[in-house]
């Protein structure tokens, strides 16, 4: 069984030098842009801020009824700028950053929590979204060797076949995804494996009985080769425009217990359980005190919708309607 971390508590791995990632943060490159150079600098300083707001115990007072949902794709070290991938060492630091900082639980349990209207301060659960199969190789190891719990959301179509993501074609990455045995082997290790359709399919285009058809043969699928009730789930691309909501409404009617988004935001006490936001992690955030910082920042606003930003949003950037080279620049 996955142990729950507890905040603050040390996790036996040393990170040396890169845990204070003063060696990995990007120096402005000569000859550069004005943009991308204040880009860089304003990621710098944010990453200076969240050092000082979590080693002094001061981010507490952000997280006191607020809990995080993260959002991970790839990890793999072949593709270190590739916007929905993180390599090994840097995911490995996330996951050190979270046990430290945060009480992470498993996406049921934080669902559970929301639905029941109680309290969800300092909580944050980790989930994957597609199915990769990195994620099974590479980010499940480094999970259990933190004790973390994970949700892996999976398009079933995508299991165990070859096919090319058109975001991964785009990338010239070659996608390599999950067999229902790798799947079978997270749930044995205790991670837990939720819907994110058949096919990836854009549920803010697609209506009625199509749209029900993803969502329910997905769940059945699920059930049928993995032998649990699937109630957790991920609705692709993960824009506020991804998701009509008459759609969210037949997630209810399938049976699922919450609808995850991937837009960034938080999740505050007394959250509708089919409007839970995710922050999603990408290259541009250079360090966990930066996202950190983000977060925190984001808890200002109330902890609800806040607008999406090109550089690391899932949907925008994949969006087959907004479909735009990730801008590394912008903040
Ligand atoms: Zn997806």
């Amino acid at each position: 069984m996955l142990r729950q971390s507890t905040p603050n508590t040390p996790s036996g791995i040393e990170f040396g030098p890169w845990h204070d990632y003063s060696q990995c943060l990007p120096r402005v490159p000569p000859g550069s842009g004005m943009q991308l150079a204040q880009a860089t600098l304003r990621r710098r300083l944010k990453h200076n801020l969240g050092l000082v707001l979590f080693q002094t115990g001061l981010y507490r007072r952000f997280f006191r009824d607020q809990a995080v949902v993260v959002l991970f794709h790839r990890v793999d070290d072949r593709y270190p700028t590739d916007p929905l991938t993180c390599t090994a060492r840097k995911f490995a630091a996330f996951c050190d950053f979270f046990a430290r900082y945060f009480t992470v639980v498993p996406l049921s349990e934080l669902v559970r929590r929301v639905a029941e209207g109680r309290s969800v301060g300092g909580l944050l659960s980790v989930t994957f979204d597609d199915g990769y199969r990195d994620n099974s190789d590479t980010a499940a190891g480094i999970l259990k060797q933190q004790g973390l719990p994970a949700c892996f959301f999976v398009a079933t179509d995508l299991i165990g076949s070859s096919q090319v993501a058109w975001w991964d074609a785009a990338q010239r990455i070659e996608s390599r995804w999950m067999s229902w045995d790798d799947l079978r082997g997270l749930v044995a290790a205790g991670f837990e494996v939720g819907s994110h359709t058949v096919h990836h399919e854009d549920l803010g285009r697609m209506r009625g009985a199509m749209a029900y058809r993803e969502m329910a043969e997905s769940k059945r699928r699920l059930e049928a080769e993995l032998s649990r009730p699937i109630t957790l789930f991920s609705y692709p691309y993960g824009g506020a425009a991804h998701l009509h909501d008459s759609n969210r409404e037949l997630a209810r009617q399938v049976g699922y217990h919450c609808c995850l988004s991937a837009h960034g935001g938080l999740v505050p006490r007394g959250t509708d359980p089919f409007h839970m936001q995710r922050t999603p992690i990408s290259h541009w955030q250079l360090s966990p005190y930066q996202f950190g910082f983000e977060a925190a920042l984001e808890s200002l606003r109330d902890g609800h919708h806040v607008a999406p930003r090109v550089s690391k949003d899932e949907d925008v950037g994949r969006s087959p309607a907004l479909a735009q080279p990730d801008a590394q620049a912008s903040a």
